[in-house]
């Protein structure tokens, strides 16, 4: 079961169906990954569903909030389906969750393998979005004991966990797990001792690098 779940606003944004793809994506992997938020997600979609089923059959007035109500005591807070997890660390033929197969077209670690990697000593970097595009969605493959540069956002970034584990503002976050972070963190998450760590990363604006070494490399990065 995952430690580190998406904001309450995130889901939320998820549920009504508001937020951009690459967000978007990353929240569903997670729910795919994490029955907790996965239930909470079918709770807020179903007060969605029952917020326009009332305002269809009933005049607006004092009792929508009361029908809402009534149709949401009737719903079951378990998750309908057990989610997919990634399964055995040992075992490189993991399934990946749902919507990143899709995504990606590979279904499992194993064919990560053949995905067009740009690859640096201890880092490598998967752009599986347009470059245009704002939303930049890749997979990142770092290896055990690396510190990333020291960055800030514009925007929100969120990397969710495949396989291995990092610290970072959130404390040590393993398989499963979506750090969200956003314009007021400074943050350089370093990959634990351990093994290898595989994430997908979602930024809905460019990174600005902080650190000393880190400005060095900003003109030269397309992050
Ligand atoms: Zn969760």
């Amino acid at each position: 079961m995952p430690n580190v779940h998406p904001t309450e606003e995130l889901l939320n944004d998820y549920a009504a169906g508001s937020l951009s793809e690459g967000v978007s994506l990353a929240i569903a992997t997670h729910i795919a990954m994490c029955p907790q938020c996965q239930a909470h997600v079918q709770q807020l979609e179903a007060i969605g569903g029952a917020m326009v089923m009332s305002a269809v059959e009933t005049p607006v007035g004092d009792h929508v909030l009361e029908n809402v109500l009534a149709q949401m005591s009737h719903l079951e807070s378990k998750p309908t389906s057990q989610p997919v997890l990634p399964g055995d660390l040992r075992n490189q033929d993991i399934i990946l969750p749902n919507p990143l197969r899709d995504y990606l077209g590979a279904k499992t670690l194993r064919e990560l393998d053949y995905l067009n990697w740009t690859t640096l000593p201890g880092y490598s970097e998967y752009v599986a979005s347009d470059r245009s595009d704002k939303t930049k969605v890749r997979l990142l493959r770092v290896a055990a004991g690396m510190t990333l540069p020291q960055h800030t956002h514009e925007g929100l970034e969120l990397t969710l966990i495949l396989k291995g584990s990092f610290s970072d503002h959130n404390g040590t976050c393993g398989v499963g797990d979506l750090s969200v972070a956003d314009p007021a963190t400074d943050h350089a998450p370093s990959v634990d001792r351990t093994g290898e760590c595989i994430c997908l990363a979602v930024t809905d604006a460019p990174l600005r690098l902080t650190g000393r070494f880190g400005r060095m490399l900003n003109p030269f990065l397309d992050l």
